[in-house]
């Protein structure tokens, strides 16, 4: 059923996982076990995905077990074939992890805020718990678990779990944790490093680097005010705690909305709390992701879609419609580089498509995210909040704890609001790919400041300074990206200034000012580019460009060797979608 997992359901399911993981910093690899529970017995044989991971010793009360690993496939991994499993509804399995493994990240003390010690951590969508330990490694499966984790002392470890005990001891520390909700297993996560938290809200504690922690703590302050926005939307809040980390620089995403906590890129951290809109989308997810789950990755929009409008729905409240509005455009306007880079007609521009032999992190884009977001607010236009509304609750009630295929939505979607579908073309917004005419335009006054600036620069006239100044941070980006593609350089240097980049610490501006910078032949920006490239690696900012370096004349030759230069700091996942993005390009 799943394109991307050796799973087959009708040999049985996994229930709780107990593991003790040892994590060796000199070897880059963690020494596992896991004691498998299953739903019911098991009587025959069972197939678990891995990949570069070591299977030791497989047995059941006590008695080996045979296995072998039988198929292998570049997208899916390797199948491990457990022989018979004599009838039992438990077994152990030990393993150990490759140096290589995709799901983690070992950072060496010079790549951390504080210089002194190491850090790792994981980082397991799409496909990739497979290579920290064997499992039913489909977003279809959900199990519980608790673990222990054994480091050396005095790092810390923390997991998106309800932590427990925690011993120092000969040099090591031992962290147990359990999770008593079940979760698929690409939400399974942990890291280890010298992290110190503090608390900022009721249910909420941040988590980072000593150095990091009081401008995270005042950055994420406002956390509690989000939740109970998200509960008027979606219901209770189920997970307990929601806690978040901040991660070293070179976390390849913007945020993991791994349950109980979210794991953040250090690059919202701009001291003036204008990206914390990836705090809403990740807590946003602890109802759409987390407790609604896509079925595969083929359904993945129904993850992203769904948590774009939570976030947005979340920030109107917050911030009021105008500035949420904005947010759709930029969004929309992403979706459409996106789609671009695909090619308008390619599968990729559709919701939902066939991904067999395509590793889901290779087709990922903004479609997910925006397209969706489109879709459910076309639906909520047509029937109206009052009745939307109520939806969702029902939804996200009816639905938890369940994993969903689009078909399913479909299916939900023409029992609850039949009058919707009738006057949608499902097919087109779903199954279509390019995006649909009649989509839902948006409006906002922010918007409108910015479009009058364009069309005022395009006609001659520079931007008004005033104006500029008192812009938010999400206009300022609006406009990088509505002014044409080239401008002049003198022009570029002067927008640098009226923009403030100079002293903002806000890494998405000065990324789409860079973006502009090299399009347009600005080559005195190759410092700052390189600046940018070897402290920062959110794969969103990396890709973007070397994108734009690979594809301008000028730069096109500098991209491979500042790809040598600091690919070893990036993680697996963004390493392999730049080498994509070169190859693509040709260089
Ligand atoms: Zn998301």
């Amino acid at each position: 059923m799943d394109p991307h997992s050796y799973t087959d359901l009708k040999q049985g399911r996994i229930k709780h996982i107990s593991f003790i993981f040892s994590v060796d910093f000199s070897s880059e690899v963690v020494h596992g076990t896991g004691v498998y529970r299953f739903e019911r017995q098991i009587a025959g044989p069972m197939f678990l995905d891995v990949r570069d991971l070591e299977v030791i010793r497989i047995t059941c009360e006590g008695d080996e077990l045979t296995w072998v690993l039988d198929e292998e496939d570049e997208v899916k991994g390797e199948r491990l074939h457990i022989h018979n499993i004599p009838g039992a509804d438990e077994i152990e399995i030990s393993f150990k992890t490759s140096p290589g493994a995709s799901a983690l990240q070992w950072l060496k003390p010079a790549q951390t805020v504080g210089g002194e010690h190491p850090f790792l951590y994981s980082q397991c969508q799409s496909l990739h718990a497979r290579s920290i330990f064997p499992c039913q490694d489909s977003p279809a499966v959900r199990f519980t678990y608790d673990a222990e984790i054994i480091i050396p002392d005095p790092l810390t470890a923390v997991m998106a779990a309800a932590p427990g005990e925690l011993i120092r001891q000969d040099g090591t520390a031992r962290c147990r944790f359990s999770m008593p909700q079940p979760i698929p297993s690409y939400l399974f996560a942990f890291a280890a490093g010298n992290l110190s938290s503090q608390d900022i809200g009721p249910r909420s504690r941040i988590y980072a680097e000593p150095e990091s922690l009081e401008a995270a703590a005042w950055e994420f302050a406002q956390v509690e005010a989000m939740i109970v926005e998200a509960e008027k939307l979606y219901g209770p809040y189920v997970w307990e705690r929601f806690d978040m980390l901040l991660m070293p620089p070179a976390f390849p995403y913007g945020g993991m909305e791994n349950p109980r906590l979210t794991f953040l890129t250090p690059t919202i951290i701009t001291g003036d709390r204008s990206l914390t809109s990836v705090v809403v989308h990740e807590l946003a997810h602890s109802w759409t992701g987390n407790l609604v789950t896509n079925a595969t990755w083929e359904d993945f929009w129904l993850n992203e879609g769904w948590t774009v409008y939570a976030e947005r729905r979340i920030l109107e409240m917050l911030n009021g419609r105008e500035s949420s509005e904005l947010d759709s455009v930029i969004g929309r306007n992403n979706m459409f580089t996106d789609m671009k880079v695909f090619g308008m007609d390619a599968d990729p521009t559709c919701l939902k498509f066939s991904q067999a032999g395509k590793h889901p992190d290779a087709v990922m884009s903004r479609v997910a995210y925006e397209k969706g977001y489109s879709f459910l607010v076309a639906l909520e236009r047509l029937v109206g909040r009052e009745a939307f509304d109520p939806f969702i609750l029902r939804y996200i009630e009816e639905q938890q704890f369940q994993s969903l295929t689009t078909e399913d939505f479909i299916a939900y979607l023409n029992k609850h609001l039949p009058d919707a579908v009738k006057r949608i073309d499902l097919d087109t917004w779903i199954y279509a790919p390019g995006f649909p005419e009649d989509a839902p335009v948006f409006s906002s006054g922010l918007l409108e400041a910015v479009e009058r600036a364009v069309e005022g620069y395009s006609a001659g006239h520079l931007p008004n300074e005033q104006d500029l100044k008192r812009w938010t941070p999400a206009q300022k980006e609006l406009f990088l990206q509505l002014i044409p593609g080239t401008v002049p350089a003198a022009d570029c240097r002067m927008f640098k200034v009226l923009l403030g980049l100079e002293a903002s610490q806000n890494k998405q501006l000065l990324t789409a000012y860079l973006l502009t910078a090299i399009r347009s032949d600005c080559v005195e920006v190759i410092p700052e580019v390189e600046e940018l490239l070897a402290h920062v690696g959110r794969g969103l900012f990396v890709r973007a460009l070397f994108r734009t370096l690979a594809s301008t004349e000028w730069s096109r030759d500098q991209a491979r060797p500042l790809f040598e230069k600091f690919k070893e700091r990036y993680h697996p996942i963004v390493q392999a979608g730049v080498t994509r993005v070169l190859e693509q390009a040709g260089v």
